[in-house]
């Protein structure tokens, strides 16, 4: 996979991309991380990349050509290494926004599918609106809040798509039963000593019997899904009999 991001602080980046599970992901070749700064494309003389708004008011406005010279500059270079490979898929290009989709695990998962994503952050008021209807592909938020710039949600957005991808993530750290990869939050982790200040790791998962700790595993992430988000149990795929049991937890909570 290959992401580049355009931002106006590319040396926020740096530390995050160099480090941990997206640096080995990295260094293994597994992806390909640039933060591209947007105001080498500016064509004045102060390389001004914003302006104020028409009709007035506060803050300033990222100006539209400087982004849209960015993306086409990569897309062109990206056709340019490609010359005689067959024609790769379209990139997306995501506009970091707190007005764009929600972003979630579903939609880490979908976008972890793609060959090439391109991230844009904006600063300051917002976008000039032709950028939003002419360029991107998919407005993202990562929240109902706002921040001072799109470099943090890109960062948690990426974060979260290149840990999906195949090789990324050792045995150690499966990505599987993650909370929200199966639709419901993930079961409680013990590790040693099996006795701490008197708490005491449950009996079944020192028990060494791997049938019973499955079982364990799915009713403790039931019950935490039950108890903490009871709206992801609407979409999540249960049998008959984890429905029972539910229902059972419930009577008995009542
Ligand atoms: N005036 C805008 C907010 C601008 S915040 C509005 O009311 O919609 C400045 C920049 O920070 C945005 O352009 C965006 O790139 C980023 N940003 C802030 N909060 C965000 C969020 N929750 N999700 C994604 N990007 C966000």
């Amino acid at each position: 996979m290959r992401v580049d991001v355009l931002t106006l602080f590319p040396e926020m980046f740096e530390g995050v991309f160099g480090t941990s599970i997206l640096g080995k992901a990295r260094e293994k070749g597994i992806v390909s991380l640039e933060a591209v700064n947007f105001r080498a494309y500016a064509t004045n003389k102060h390389n001004t990349v914003d302006d104020t708004p028409y009709g007035g008011g506060g803050g300033m406005v990222l100006k539209p050509d400087p982004i849209f010279a960015a993306v086409e500059d990569l897309l062109a270079r990206k056709q340019e290494a490609e010359q005689g490979d067959q024609e790769g898929r379209q990139p997306r290009i995501i506009l970091m926004c707190p007005q764009g989709d929600t972003f979630t695990q579903q939609k880490a998962e979908e976008l972890s599918r793609e060959e090439h994503l391109i991230f844009v952050c904006g600063h300051y008021e917002g976008y000039d609106e032709r950028i939003r209807e002419h360029l991107v592909t998919d407005e993202l938020s990562i929240g109902d809040y706002v921040l001072t710039g799109g470099e943090l949600p890109a960062m948690t957005v990426i974060d979260s798509v290149v840990r999906l991808l195949p090789g990324v993530l050792g045995n150690e750290s499966s990505a599987i039963t993650d909370s929200f990869s199966t639709g419901l939050l993930e079961y409680p982790h013990y590790t040693r000593p099996p006795e701490f200040r008197g708490w005491k790791v449950p009996d079944i998962l020192l028990s060494g019997h791997h049938a019973n700790i499955e079982q364990w595993r799915r009713q403790e992430s039931l019950r935490r899904t039950w108890e903490r988000r009871p709206e992801l149990l609407e979409q999540a795929e249960l049998t008959t009999k984890e429905r029972e049991w539910l229902r059972k937890l419930e009577q008995e909570n009542i």
